[in-house]
Formats: structure tokens, sequence, C-alpha cells
């Protein structure tokens, strides 16, 4: 537990939420600000992060967790479909630097739009590609 981390602080019961599963690994709790209404955070019970330096074990059970939250989130709220999203560092929005998982529930015409495509210019993409093989 990271002492001034808000989510470590919900985790440990020292800041309420409204809980809605936990396990030895991983906990999930409604965000207070949500998106559409259900919204629910999905955090690992141990401090890390973000998706650089949790262990893909923690990492691994996060995403079967993912499905099973995502499933009774889609049953509760009658969404007709759900989108997962996950910020890692600054500069992708991520506010809380502990790992977290947003899963929001979607409908037909709840206004949320998705983020804007750009084009490649010649050979970009190709340039792009090739340097993410190199980097894996
Ligand atoms: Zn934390």
């Amino acid at each position: 537990m990271l002492q001034f981390c808000t989510f470590c602080k919900i985790v440990s019961g020292e800041l309420s939420s409204n809980t809605v599963y936990q396990d030895e690994k991983a906990f999930a709790f409604i965000d207070i600000r949500p998106v559409n209404l259900g919204h629910t955070l999905l955090v690992s019970k141990d401090h890390y992060e973000n998706i650089f330096d949790v262990p893909d074990a923690i990492l691994a059970h996060l995403g079967k967790t993912l499905k099973t939250i995502s499933t009774a989130i889609k049953a509760a709220t009658g969404a007709e479909g759900i989108n997962i999203e996950m910020n890692n560092e600054r500069a992708a929005g991520q506010i809380i630097n502990h790992i977290h998982f947003h899963i929001v529930p979607r409908f037909s015409g709840d206004g949320l739009q998705h983020w804007p495509g750009k084009l490649y210019s010649e050979g970009e993409l190709k340039e792009i590609a090739e340097k993410i093989r190199k980097s894996l």
C-alpha cells in the first residue's frame, strides 16, 4: 500500500467506496463521476502504477476479472455495449497512479464519441510498424 494513493486507501477501506467485487488480487468499485451510470473501476489490490510495472500474473488476473465484471454490468444496467479503457501515464490521461481499468456501460445514442482517427502519410504506417516490431 502506498500511503498517499487514493486507490490504495479505497482498497484498504480507509476511504469508503461502493464496492462491487473483490478477491485476493482485484478490487472493483463504482466511479463517483461516471461517464454513464454503472461506470466501474477495476484496480489491483497491491499498488502498481500502470501497464508498465504491473506483474504479468496480476495483469492476467485483472483481464479475466474484466470479463466477469463487464458481464455483470451489462446484465445490471441493460447496456448494449461496454467500453474498457485504461490510461497509462500523464500524457494518456492517467490521473491516479495506481493501475486501473474503466468499465463503462454504453447505450445507443448516449452521446459519447469514439476518439478521432488520423491518417498516415506516405510510408509512415510501415515505418511505425517496423519500429514497434523492433521494440518487442
Ligand atoms: Zn495505490
